[in-house]
């Protein structure tokens, strides 16, 4: 199977984008545009969580409706990606009509299978997590997330039998069938599986929560907000109307998540789709947390770092550059002005925008820009594609990079060992050519490389090495600019 259907997490609409988005998105690009440059038939999905209490409070507290809320940042959520550069095919919205139909759809399948039942519930309920928590789940009787106490609610709701799916689920997981990456997070959420799976509210009282999609054959309900989420990855692609693409794309090859959520995507939504008797996802991949000179970012301690200043100030090559090869894609990482230039610096203008212009330079120099090809640097960069493909393939982007900038230093050593410069006085044009060719493979390579990751500047680099003529352009990596 050529196709390779890749998911991010849909953002919850109740405020704009942060830097953890911004990583997620930009790691989602990264590797859905590495699956394409293999020959792969790409669906790439991101898109917005719209429903729930939160979305109901907040449009509230500002006198707007949920809609003018869910639409107002959904459309920052749009102008960001497209200052990230994504590309992405589809954008779906939980107040999409598709999205509603294919949701009470697949409602209407799990319910058909006998695995809803009604209940009267008593329960803590924290809307910061929209899930309700257990006594011991709470330190000090507050949520351990919001640092909230949860509400105690007391209403009919229609549970799903999850109970019914602990033994297979954690037989996929285990067995890497439904594969969990990184193995640290498969470890967690198995110990979390060994505390046995609870049958879990799917609907709350509409005259609670008047802001979800109805519940079939249930009007005074609408569904937890989780399972109408959950369901987008199908619903996008036209599962209300039977759409083909469903049955070619379907099931997903990657639901990219952090680390927070993986219990609802590996265990709740491999269990509903059980429950429909629809194909199970085959892998789930967890990124972690992006913290501000070691802490969390948060507004109290004024270390919010926003992705759009930074992308204002210094495009888009250089954040994503950053998020990729700086936060190691399966693990927390930190965000600093300070490592931020240190990175820009060393990598993109000393090592790659430098290798790039010395050589480019020099080949107009002395050989009038025509680009020739050298054999020396072909064991190495085969060895650099060998481990770069075998990272790329195991979520490990900042590892795939690290072969990347070794070719790259790699080139420059070269060209100091063989000084090209000496060989054009010395008139040796033989071994000259043999130089410069062989250095214009490695920034093919490194251009090539950095393809999925700084698409603008990667487009540059391959159009300056193009096999015709040797183009010399504007510096690749500009001064940054200085900070106030
Ligand atoms: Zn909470």
């Amino acid at each position: 199977m050529n196709k390779f259907y890749f998911t991010n997490a849909i953002a919850y609409a109740n405020a704009g984008p942060h830097m953890g988005h911004a990583l997620e998105l930009v790691q989602g690009d990264c590797l859905t545009r590495y699956a394409r440059s293999q020959g792969k038939d790409v669906q790439f999905l991101i898109g917005m969580d719209e429903h729930g209490t939160k979305m109901h409070k907040k449009a509230q507290e500002r006198g707007i409706s949920p809609q003018e809320l869910a639409d107002e940042n959904a459309q920052l959520f749009r102008d960001i990606a497209k200052t990230l550069g994504l590309a992405h095919d589809i954008f779906i919205r939980t107040t999409d009509d598709l999205h509603k139909r294919g949701a009470r759809k697949l409602w209407k399948m799990i319910d058909e299978a006998g695995k809803f039942y009604e209940k009267e519930y008593e329960g803590l309920y924290c809307s910061g997590c929209e899930a309700f928590l257990l006594e011991k789940d709470l330190i000090e009787s507050l949520c351990p997330h919001h640092k909230s106490p949860p509400e105690e609610l007391k209403e009919k709701n229609i549970f799903f039998k999850l109970s019914d799916y602990g033994d297979e689920i954690r037989r996929l997981v285990e067995s890497d069938e439904l594969l969990i990456l990184p193995s640290s997070r498969k470890k967690e959420f198995l110990s979390f599986l060994r505390e046995g799976l609870k049958d879990v509210s799917f609907s709350r009282p509409k005259s609670v929560l008047p802001w979800g999609i109805e519940v079939p054959s249930h009007e005074d309900q609408v569904m937890y907000v989780w399972c109408d989420a959950l369901s987008n990855y199908l619903t996008a692609l036209g599962y209300a109307d039977d759409d083909p693409k469903v049955a070619y794309f379907w099931p997903a090859d990657v639901h990219l998540i952090g680390k927070d959520i993986v219990r609802f995507h590996a265990a709740y939504w491999p269990a509903m789709l059980m429950a429909a008797r629809l194909p199970l996802p085959k892998a789930i991949y967890v990124h972690g947390f992006v913290t501000s000179n070691g802490h969390k970012m948060s507004k109290s301690l004024g270390n919010v770092v926003s992705p759009n200043e930074l992308l204002k100030d210094y495009g888009q090559d250089a954040l994503r550059y950053y998020l990729l090869r700086e936060i190691p894609s399966d693990d927390d990482g930190d965000f600093s002005y300070d490592r931020f230039e240190i990175l820009y610096k060393d990598e993109l203008q000393n090592t790659i925008g430098n290798l790039i212009r010395r050589v480019l330079s020099m080949n107009k120099k002395y050989l009038n820009g025509v680009a020739l090809k050298g054999e020396d640097f072909d064991e190495a960069i085969d060895m650099a594609w060998g481990e770069y493909h075998e990272k790329m393939q195991n979520f490990q982007i900042r590892q795939a990079l690290e072969s990347m900038i070794e070719l790259a230093r790699e080139g420059n050593s070269y060209v100091e060992i063989n000084k090209p410069w000496l060989l054009a006085k010395k008139e040796d044009k033989k071994r000259l050519e043999e130089v410069l060719g062989s250095l214009i493979s490695v920034c093919r390579a490194i251009g090539e490389m950095l393809r999925p990751v700084i698409p603008l500047a990667a487009e540059k680099i391959l159009n300056q090495v193009a096999s015709e003529e040797i183009i010399l352009g504007d510096p690749l990596f500009p001064p940054l600019l200085e900070r106030e």
